[in-house]
């Protein structure tokens, strides 16, 4: 069964004024189509990985055929990503999370503002395209990491539970070479109910 582009849950100016309508086109329309497309084209000669979802191909790439795992990599990366990324904003959203996930975040960091800002420098200092995300380690602990590229932190064993994408297609349109800005107006679209029930369904 092939992998498909779910329409976004929300309408393009939903994240407006933080996200503006155009880049979510663009993003979710031409970018996320894409790596959709090219995944679905790379497993096209492979049947047997077709029924796999999306987190269990790139959660083991080394059992994916060296010809195809690099696109695999990149463009089911890509997919599982930007997934998450719709999910975990909304309009009318931000705040502070809270019950166990806040509580998780005090301990893991300190408080939540520590964490926002933690995440902003993690975000900042992704050079050139990638991902920063706030993840439960194979330890089982919070924990802010950043990827390059589409990498995924369930390759190395992790579970996303928040991310947000620091490509300049994510932003450039309305922020340009703005990034930590990008980075701190996103607080306003997270959607901390997804991120909680995420949090609690790995628990
Ligand atoms: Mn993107």
């Amino acid at each position: 069964m092939a992998h498909t582009l779910a329409p976004l849950p929300y309408d393009y100016a939903a994240l407006e004024p933080y996200i503006d309508a155009e880049t979510m086109k663009l993003h979710h329309d031409k970018h996320h189509a894409a790596y959709v497309n090219n995944l679905n084209g790379a497993l096209a000669d492979y049947p047997e990985l077709q029924s796999k979802s999306i987190e269990s191909l790139i959660a083991d790439l080394n059992a994916i055929p060296e010809a195809i795992r690099t696109v695999v990599r990149n463009n089911g990366g890509g997919h599982a990503n930007h997934t998450m990324f719709w999910e975990t904003m909304a309009s009318n959203a931000g705040g502070t999370p809270t019950g166990d996930l806040a509580a998780a975040i005090t301990d893991s960091f300190g408080d939540v503002d520590t964490f926002k800002q933690r995440f902003v420098e993690a975000g900042v200092k992704q050079f050139g395209s990638g991902w920063v995300w706030l993840v439960v380690n194979p330890e089982h602990k919070l924990q802010i990491v950043s990827t390059p590229n589409q990498d995924s932190p369930i390759t190395v064993g992790s579970q996303p539970i928040l991310g947000n994408d620091v490509w300049e297609h994510a932003y450039y349109l309305k922020y340009q070479n703005r990034r930590p800005e990008y980075l701190n107006a996103w607080w306003n679209v997270v959607n901390w109910q997804e991120v909680s029930r995420r949090f609690a369904a790995i628990r």
